[in-house]
C-alpha cells in the first residue's frame, strides 16, 4: 500500500479501539509489567540515585558523543572488529546487504533490535533474496504473522496465547502437539535450532557500546542473542550512536534501570559482551565482527530541544503506563516506535508533517515522565511537537480556528470572562440529566464520552463566591 493510500492514525486508533483481543492481549503484559515494575522499584531503595546517576551518565556521553564514538572505534577496531558508519538508514541497509551479498549468505539469523526495524532491515535482506529467520520467540511469532513490532520490548504483545497457537500450528513443521506455552516453546525450539546452527550470517542490536573496551553488550532473557551472534562465520551489530557508555561499569548502572523498568528484574538471564571476533586459541566465534554505527537523525537531535530524547535505552515504561497506548496498542502509532518515546521520536525519523496527530495522542498526564528511569520529560517534548506543528501551519481547520479564537481571548481579560460566562452558559442548553452527549464542532469528544454538564457558573464566579461566603463567615 503506498504511503497516500495508509489509513492515518485516527483510522488506526478507531480500529484498534473496537479490537477486543487487542484489550485481553495489552492488559495481560502491561498490567502485569506495571506491577512488576512498582515491585522491583520499591525493593530497590537507591532507585532514585540511580535514576540520577544514569541521566547523568547520558547527559555526559551525548555532551562529548564525538570523544566516545572515536575511543569506541578506536578499541573495537583493535579488538579485530571492523566499524561503519551510516549516516541514515538508507546507508545503514546498504552496508549490511553488501557485507552479507559479500559473504554468498543464503541464510541469516537475526537477534530482536528495534534498529533493525528503524533502518527497514528485514525488507533490504528480503530484496536481496536473502533468507531472514528472527530468533526472539515474539519475533518469531510476529514473523509467522507477518507484523512489525507493536512494542519495543515485547514485540508481539498484541497476540494472544490463543492466537499464538494458532500461528505456530500453521507456520511450524511439524505443529506442536499441544498449545500450553511450554510445549509451544519447545515447538519454536525445535524450528528455530537447525537455523542457529546453519546460519550465514548473523545480526543483533546493542543494549550498549562500551568505549573503552569497544565492546557491544546485549541482554536478553531467551539466550537467542548468544546463539544468533556465536555460530555464524559473519557477526554484524547495528546499533544507534546514543547507544555508547564510557565503561563497562557505566553499561551496569544503566542496566540496574533497564531490566527493573522493563520487567521488574534485577538482571536478564543473558547479559553478553561481544569484544572483535574469534581470536586464535578461542573455541567458537564469528570469523568476522562488523558493528553499524546508525546516526539517522541522531546528531540533529544532538542541537534541538529533543536532545534530552537521546538519553532513552529503550525499557518499554512509557508505553506500559501510558493511557493511550493501553487503548490503542502500537501498530496504531504507524512509526517503528510506539507510544510515548514513538510520539516523540517519529516525527524525528518520518518528518512532522507524516506523523502530526501522534504529539497530539497523550492527556499530558505525566505518567510516563514519572517512570522513565533516565528523566526524559516526554510531555514537555510532545508540547515542543505541538508547537512546531502549530507554527509549520500544519493544524487546520476547526482546532486551529477554535485554538486561535481562544489564544486571542486569553490575552484579553475582559473579554475571556465574558466569552466564559457566555460558553458556560450556553454549554448547558446541550446537557440533558446532567450530561452532554453531543456538541456541534466537537463531535470527535462526544463520540466517544460524555461530558458532564457544566455548574452555570464560570471558576471565577465560583471563586468569588465561595470567598465572599467565607468572609460573611468569618
Ligand atoms: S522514554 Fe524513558 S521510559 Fe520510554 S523507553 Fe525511553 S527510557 Fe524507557
Amino acid at each position: 500500500m503506498s504511503a497516500a493510500a495508509q489509513p492515518g492514525f485516527k483510522a488506526r486508533a478507531a480500529a484498534e479501539l473496537s479490537n477486543a483481543a487487542l484489550k485481553v492481549a495489552i492488559e495481560r503484559t502491561t498490567g502485569n509489567a506495571e506491577r512488576k515494575r512498582a515491585a522491583a522499584v520499591a525493593a530497590f531503595p537507591e532507585f532514585d540515585a540511580a535514576r540520577e546517576r544514569g541521566r547523568a551518565i547520558k547527559d555526559h556521553v551525548i555532551a562529548h558523543l564525538d570523544h566516545y564514538l572515536e575511543m569506541f572505534e578506536r578499541n573495537a577496531t583493535a579488538a579485530g572488529a571492523k566499524v561503519h558508519w551510516a549516516s541514515d538508514d538508507a546507508e545503514a541497509r546498504a552496508i549490511v546487504t553488501r557485507i552479507c551479498l559479500d559473504a554468498d549468505a543464503r541464510l541469516v539469523t537475526r537477534a530482536k533490535s528495534m534498529l533493525g526495524e528503524e533502518i527497514g532491515l528485514p525488507h533490504a535482506l528480503a530484496d536481496a533474496g536473502i533468507e531472514r529467520v528472527e530468533t526472539d520467540l515474539a519475533e518469531h511469532i510476529i514473523q509467522l504473522a507477518g507484523e512489525r513490532p507493536s512494542h519495543i520490548v515485547w514485540p508481539a504483545m498484541h497476540r494472544t496465547r490463543e492466537q499464538v497457537a494458532d500461528l505456530f500450528k500453521a507456520g511450524h513443521h511439524p505443529p506442536p502437539a499441544a498449545d500450553d506455552p511450554g510445549t509451544m516453546v519447545q515447538s519454536a525450539r525445535r524450528e528455530l535450532r537447525a537455523k542457529f546452527l546453519g546460519a550465514d550470517v548473523g545480526i543483533s542490536g546493542a543494549n550498549f557500546l562500551v568505549a573503552d573496551t569497544g565492546a557491544t553488550c546485549t541482554v536478553t532473557n531467551e539466550g537467542n542473542a548468544e546463539l544468533t551472534t556465536t555460530p555464524p562465520r559473519i557477526h554484524i551489530v547495528t546499533a544507534g550512536i546514543e547507544k555508547i557508555v564510557p565503561s563497562t561499569a557505566h553499561a551496569f548502572a544503566l542496566l540496574r534501570l533497564l531490566v527493573r523498568s522493563a520487567t521488574g528484574g534485577e538482571l536478564t538471564q543473558y547479559t553478553t559482551f561481544h569484544c572483535g571476533p574469534k581470536r586464535p586459541g578461542d573455541a567458537d566465534g564469528p570469523e568476522e565482527m562488523h558493528i553499524v554505527l546508525v546516526d539517522n537523525g541522531r546528531t540533529r537531535m544532538l542541537g534541538d530541544e529533543f536532545r534530552e530524547m537521546l538519553r532513552c535505552i529503550r525499557c518499554g515504561a512509557c508505553m506500559n503506563h501510558c493511557v493511550v497506548y493501553r487503548q490503542i496498542g502500537g501498530h496504531a502509532y504507524g512509526g517503528t516506535y510506539p507510544g510515548p518515546m514513538g510520539a516523540v521520536l517519529t516525527p524525528v525519523l518520518d518528518g512532522l508533517a507524516a506523523s502530526r496527530d501522534l504529539p497530539h495522542a497523550c492527556t499530558m498526564n505525566g505518567r510516563c515522565a514519572e517512570v522513565c528511569p533516565v528523566g526524559i520529560p516526554i510531555p514537555t517534548l510532545l508540547r515542543a511537537w505541538r508547537r512546531r506543528s502549530w507554527r509549520a501551519g500544519l493544524e487546520n481547520g476547526v482546532p486551529r480556528l477554535a485554538i486561535g479564537v481562544w489564544a486571542m481571548a486569553a490575552r484579553r481579560p475582559r473579554l475571556y470572562r465574558l466569552a466564559s460566562r457566555v460558553g458556560v452558559r450556553a454549554l448547558r442548553l446541550f446537557g440533558r440529566r446532567g450530561w452532554i452527549r453531543s456538541l456541534p464542532l466537537a463531535g470527535g469528544w462526544t463520540a466517544y464520552r460524555d461530558l458532564p454538564r457544566p455548574a452555570g457558573r464560570t471558576f471565577m464566579e465560583q471563586y468569588r463566591a465561595n470567598q465572599a461566603a467565607k468572609g460573611a463567615r468569618r
